[in-house]
């Protein structure tokens, strides 16, 4: 899988993927993360890639020409499954949209700025508009890190064991049940019994009925979807 970031800033991410889950997907060939610095793309000596809005109001606007430049360059050499414009507005993220984006060949994200991107740019080239929450971040950059996390752990192949992103919450719209490690007693505070017992059978119930439990109590709207 190849994703390509539209940034102005790229150093904001830059230092996210030198680490973790995502660098090991990297050096290991499964994914192959491309940060484009959308300045290279503005216009005259100062490279601008902002102008005021239409209307007036405060603000700037992201230019339609560096970005469409940015974006035909990048579409001439190779097809993308999606263009994905990370927005406020755009579709709630959810684990769901994550699995089917695990399987795309070619992601382009591109990143907002000021008051986000010239309407057209979206009109014209943009598949798909992302929002990571109801709350409004200065740029696209982070909204695309989170994105870019959530669906590189889900490569085959990009954590240790592949296995595990499975039993995440959400895959199966259940919250994961709690999980403990050694010592067994730690000043008293035990792990539940049934967890030492080698009961593989057993265990796995357990854990569905603590899944079960956890999501009634703190997730009334997704325990509603498993009924
Ligand atoms: N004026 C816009 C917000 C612009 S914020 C509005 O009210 O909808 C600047 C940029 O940050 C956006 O273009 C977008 O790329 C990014 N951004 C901010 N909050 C985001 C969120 N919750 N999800 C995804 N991207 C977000």
């Amino acid at each position: 899988m190849r994703i390509d970031i539209v940034t102005c800033l790229p150093g904001l991410l830059e230092g996210f993927f030198s680490e973790s889950i995502v660098k090991r997907a990297m050096d290991g060939g499964k994914v192959e993360v491309n940060l484009i610095n959308l300045r290279d793309y503005g216009l005259g000596k100062s490279k601008q890639i902002d102008d005021y809005a239409f209307g007036g109001g405060a603000g700037m606007v992201m230019m339609m020409e560096p970005l469409v430049n940015c974006i035909e360059e990048q579409r001439a050499k190779r097809i993308y499954d999606e263009i994905i414009y990370m927005s406020p507005d755009g579709e709630l993220l959810d684990q769901k949209a994550c699995n089917q984006m695990s399987l795309a060949q070619n992601l382009l994200i591109i990143c907002g700025h000021y008051k986000g991107i010239d309407e057209r740019v979206r009109e014209a080239y943009v598949t798909k508009e992302i929002s990571i929450g109801d709350y409004v971040l200065s740029g696209g950059e982070i909204p695309a890190a989170v994105l870019t996390d959530a669906i590189i752990r889900l490569v085959p192949g990009a954590m240790n064991d592949e296995t595990s992103a499975l039993s995440d919450s959400f895959q199966d719209d259940l919250l994961a049940p709690p999980v403990y490690t050694r010592p067994a007693d730690f000043n008293g505070q035990k792990v539940p019994e049934v967890l030492l017992s080698g009961n593989f059978k057993k265990i796995e119930e357990w854990r569905h009925e603590k899944a079960l439990e956890r999501t009634k109590e703190r997730r009334p709207d997704l325990w509603k979807k498993t009924l």
